[in-house]
């Protein structure tokens, strides 16, 4: 069923008596050749699995279901259910899990809805819910280490923090953990038009393919994860504020420690690449 048509979107809504719920940010998209290639830049093919998180009405459900081996869709809200299972009727690879994204362990639902007696080969590929955008991003990057890839729609801006350089102001934890897990590419901008209801702002498809290994060594991953949340709260913190008061150590110290690293004591947290903050926390440590 078409339902990447606003016309038909909009009667199978009626017809199952549901309006869109803006707290779970619900716009679905209605352009069919944004579907297309997304689902299609995605990777999807036979022999994968595809994990869908808000498959909404099922407009990309529908397109994974017909290049994957098995779609397994996850959405929170429940009253989707018997409009979804009309949709999705033909396509006997589609498992439907209703519950709350961040509270689910993707992969072993994946074995389990599937039976399996090992983890498969799986991409991940969903317009997801904007406002818990990175939340979902970071639960993917920490709890879903056997992932090929994930294909996330977004809103643009979120996208653009994604994938900022040093020294500017997209730059800061987000652009930091992404790096930290995984490479980065812009797929596409995608207009606001493309959804009903219409949102209020631009969205952006990102791919993320997990590296090997996290991209810099650290000695501890929870305090330096801890220091760049910390660092990057206080942005207007010069780095030697922020290593003094993190570590609890003298400015003195702090300072002797960045001039052995060669940071100037004045630069701020965003004036800093991965390697050089991983460095620098790995000195604190010694
Ligand atoms: N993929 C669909 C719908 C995208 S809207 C399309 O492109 O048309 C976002 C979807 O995410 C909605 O269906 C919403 O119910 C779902 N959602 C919101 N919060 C969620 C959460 N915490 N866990 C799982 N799904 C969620």
């Amino acid at each position: 069923m078409q339902t990447s048509s606003p016309s038909v979107l909009r009667s199978l809504m009626e017809q199952y008596g549901i309006y869109p719920k803006k707290r779970w940010g619900q716009n679905f998209l209605v352009d069919n050749n944004i579907l297309q290639r997304i689902s299609s830049l995605s990777g999807a093919h036979p022999g994968l699995y595809t994990v869908e998180i808000g498959p909404g009405m099922g407009a990309l459900t529908q397109l994974l279901a017909q290049q994957s081996r098995g779609v397994l869709a996850i959405d929170i809200d429940v009253s989707l259910r018997a409009p979804l299972e009309q949709v999705l009727a033909p396509f006997s690879n589609v498992k439907l899990l209703f519950a709350d994204i961040l509270k689910v362990n993707v992969e072993q639902e994946l074995v389990r809805q599937f039976n399996l007696d090992q983890m498969p080969e799986y991409t991940i590929c969903a317009n997801i819910p904007y406002n818990i955008t990175t939340p979902i991003i970071f639960h993917l990057l920490e709890n879903c280490p056997h992932m090929q890839g994930a294909t996330l729609m977004m809103q643009k801006e979120v996208a653009q923090r994604i994938i900022a350089a040093p020294g500017g102001k997209d730059y800061g934890l987000l652009t930091l953990m992404t790096s930290y897990y995984a490479d980065t590419r812009w797929l596409m901008t995608v207009s606001r038009n493309c959804f009903y209801p219409r949102p209020d702002v631009d969205s952006a498809v990102v791919q993320f393919t997990p590296l090997p290994q996290p991209r810099v060594q650290v000695q501890d991953e929870e305090v330096f994860k801890a220091f760049l949340r910390t660092a990057f709260q206080m942005r207007r913190k010069t780095i030697l504020n922020s290593c003094a008061s993190f570590f609890s150590v003298s400015k003195d110290y702090a300072q002797t420690k960045l001039e052995h690293l060669g940071i100037k004591p004045n630069q701020r947290p965003e004036e800093l690449s991965l390697e050089e903050l991983a460095s620098l926390v790995n000195r604190f440590l010694e």
